[in-house]
């Protein structure tokens, strides 16, 4: 069982490549221990949410292990690694359904008060309580009343309601104005507390807060450091 305690993470000499791909990681290796935030920063096309596919699993690597509290992750039943980890995904699929439903996701179990206790600490109940039907909204088709920005907050409350040892943000890659990137901050800031985190974004100031930060580029780290190293 992956607790916050023990969820660290490890990729050790992973490589991988996509079928009929070109490479994406040659021996690409590092290690956050539990409860540490690490950054990643990349161009377009390095393999940042490829680094996420294959932390779920979705793809494997060719060779080398990526291990989650000592353990490697084929050896853990999916059911149990998927719980571990959060991902906050660059594009966050949402259900023709309403606002509540959508952060709220079926489970019949959870107390409603956790929902705006969560959407609170995403930045989102402000906005959506000066929508006319607040938490009734109905998003539309796969969110399209939604912006870029309210919708990966919601994608953050989700993974605050989760509640899991490890949550991976990666950030969206449509323009943000300042507000919008201030609340996401802000709301990725109190997701990861306690938890172990990999926070994917665009530029260096985004993760400047991460114990480490790592450059990703042509198939693997061509740099690393705190954000007052690099
Ligand atoms: P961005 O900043 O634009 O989100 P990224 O760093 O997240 O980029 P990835 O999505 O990891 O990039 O993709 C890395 C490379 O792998 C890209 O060249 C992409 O075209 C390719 N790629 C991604 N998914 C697949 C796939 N399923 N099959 C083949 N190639 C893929
Ligand atoms: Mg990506």
């Amino acid at each position: 069982n992956v607790t916050a305690q023990t969820a660290s993470i490890e990729f050790k000499d992973v490589s991988f490549k996509y079928i009929n791909g070109k490479p994406i990681f040659n021996n690409l290796s590092f290690s956050i221990p539990p409860g540490k935030k690490i950054g990643i920063v990349g161009g377009s096309g390095s393999g940042k949410s490829t680094m996420v596919r294959l932390l779920f699993r979705f793809f494997e690597p060719q060779s080398g292990q990526i291990s989650i509290a000592g353990q490697n992750i084929k050896d853990l039943d999916l059911t149990s690694l998927r719980r571990a980890i959060a991902i906050v995904p660059q594009d966050c699929v949402l259900f023709h359904d309403t606002i509540f439903h959508n952060l709220h996701y079926g489970d019949l179990s959870r107390p409603h008060q956790d929902v705006y206790t969560a959407s609170k600490m995403a930045e989102l109940h402000n906005s959506v309580v000066t929508w006319p039907k607040g938490y009734e909204t109905q998003v539309g088709e796969r969110g399209l009343k939604l912006s870029g920005g309210e919708k990966q907050r919601v994608a953050i409350a989700r993974a605050i309601l989760k509640d899991s040892p490890i949550i991976v943000f990666d950030e969206a890659t449509s323009s943000l104005d300042s507000i919008t990137e201030s609340a996401i901050l802000q709301a990725l800031k109190a997701a990861t507390v306690g938890r172990t985190s990999i926070c994917i974004a665009h530029r260096l100031s985004t993760v400047a807060d991460a114990d480490e930060i790592l450059v990703l580029e042509n198939g693997g780290i061509t740099d690393r450091g705190t954000h007052a190293d690099l």
